[in-house]
């Protein structure tokens, strides 16, 4: 995925004779500016970030149970064990990243609570879920809670669907209409997916969520005069992850890949490569977003002592992603929500011998979004060093396997609107 210094080359004097930018920003694709000793055959980028996000983590159960108002589950013919817990940490300390565990809780319940929440459950004020307590649960918690830099619990859900009188519909948050079921439904399961997490001390609440079923309304949905995205936000999160193709008033989305409601970022994932039900995954089509969307039987083995081969596979994968010009892995969603906005509105542009970076846009975002980290990745062909003015730079490192592709990870100076890199 690196490109050679022969391909650059040839690239750089097909284009231009100057400095060549390229970043999220179209206009400035192909900007150049006059030919200049120091800057010239300099290419910047501000890298798309990619998140990986696992969805329907937290079923003890495989079964699909669709047909008989159970479920869906992951639809996979053993049941889960602690071992696929601890993929998704291994997919996650190979990488350097924290993929995100999209959970569904509601198999954890010990103590019964969720015959509080009939609508959460196909047993409903008759819950039962004797059957899934034991020792696995404990040492499915204690992976997680071994493995905080390379695994987040994102919220998914409690049942993932919506039960009245016997019987589902999809799905858990919304309906397929995309209206928010009644509020305090919501409120309600929001709290039992809390008490659930502290039954296993699994550890604060997320800051992180995917719609179960990706039933979504972008801004509040009809009849309602709140989205759940604020009422999300009330609760910390900061960040929804979901296909904007399935989500109602999308648009109303601001910035192409992602929008801001009620101040929580919420970006698209696109489709993924896989239907939930295929397992194992040899993932092979490129990713050209930033979300690496997928099932958690898409990276399991039907036999779990063999999972390891599957993670294999993604990790052979994903990894070109982060040796790549334009692209990175991100190390986790708050570093992949900074990176995207910048990709997506921070302007980069050439000036005599230095690189400006222009926040102007980006710091119109709530919050601290694109207020922090950001990173640059600069391909030269010699040897540079790099200093900075308006921003620091917290490290500068070549791309590992190649020659002259620098990573800058830079952290912004409060109130700097524009910083240079010389
Ligand atoms: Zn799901």
């Amino acid at each position: 995925m690196i490109v050679s210094r022969r391909n650059f080359l040839r690239n750089v004097i097909r284009t231009t004779s100057g400095a060549i930018v390229l970043g999220g920003n179209l206009p400035l694709l192909s900007s150049c500016i006059n030919t200049n000793k120091t800057t010239k055959n300099l290419k910047v980028f501000i890298p798309m970030p990619v998140q990986v996000v696992i969805d329907d983590v937290g079923w003890w159960s495989g079964e699909d149970g669709s047909k008989r108002q159970e479920p869906y589950r992951t639809g996979i013919n053993r049941n889960h064990v602690p071992a696929d817990y601890q993929a998704i940490a291994d997919l996650g300390r190979t990488l350097g990243i924290r993929p995100q565990a999209a959970f569904i809780l509601c198999e954890w319940d010990k103590e019964n609570i969720l015959r509080q929440v009939p609508t959460s459950t196909w047993m409903g004020d008759r819950w039962d879920n004797s059957k899934w307590v034991g020792p696995w649960l404990e040492e499915a918690a204690e992976i997680i809670r071994n493995n905080q830099n390379y695994f987040e619990l994102t919220v998914h859900g409690i049942g993932h669907e919506y039960w009245e009188g016997g019987t589902f519909t999809r799905a858990e948050w919304s309906d397929s209409n995309g209206q928010m079921r009644p509020q305090d439904q919501v409120e309600l399961h929001l709290d039992y997916f809390e008490k659930l997490m502290n039954q296993h001390n699994l550890g604060l609440f997320p800051k992180s969520f995917v719609p179960a079923a990706f039933r979504h309304s972008f801004g509040p949905s009809e009849d309602r005069n709140i989205s759940l995205a604020e009422i999300l936000e009330k609760r910390g999160i900061t960040y929804i992850n979901t296909p904007f193709s399935s989500m109602h008033n999308k648009e109303r989305v601001q910035y192409g890949y992602f929008g801001i409601d009620a101040d929580v970022m919420t970006i698209d994932r696109g489709s993924d490569e896989f239907p939930w039900l295929t397992f194992p995954a040899a993932p092979t089509a490129e990713l050209t977003r930033p979300t690496c969307g997928l099932h958690w039987p898409n990276m399991l083995h039907p036999d779990p002592e063999r999972n390891s081969e599957v993670i294999g596979r993604w990790v052979s994968y994903l990894k070109p992603y982060h040796e790549k010009q334009d692209m990175m892995l991100a190390p986790d969603s708050v570093a992949f929500q900074h990176q995207l906005t910048h990709h997506t509105l921070t302007k980069v542009k050439p000036e005599r011998n230095s690189i400006v970076l222009d926040f102007t846009e980006t710091d119109k975002l709530p919050g601290i979004i694109g207020k922090r980290e950001l990173t640059l990745k600069i391909m030269t062909d010699k040897p540079h060093k790099f200093r900075s003015d308006g921003v620091d730079i917290k490290s500068q490192s070549l791309q590992k396997g190649s020659e002259f592709l620098y990573v800058l990870n830079l952290e912004r100076i409060a109130g700097k609107v524009t910083a240079q890199i010389r």
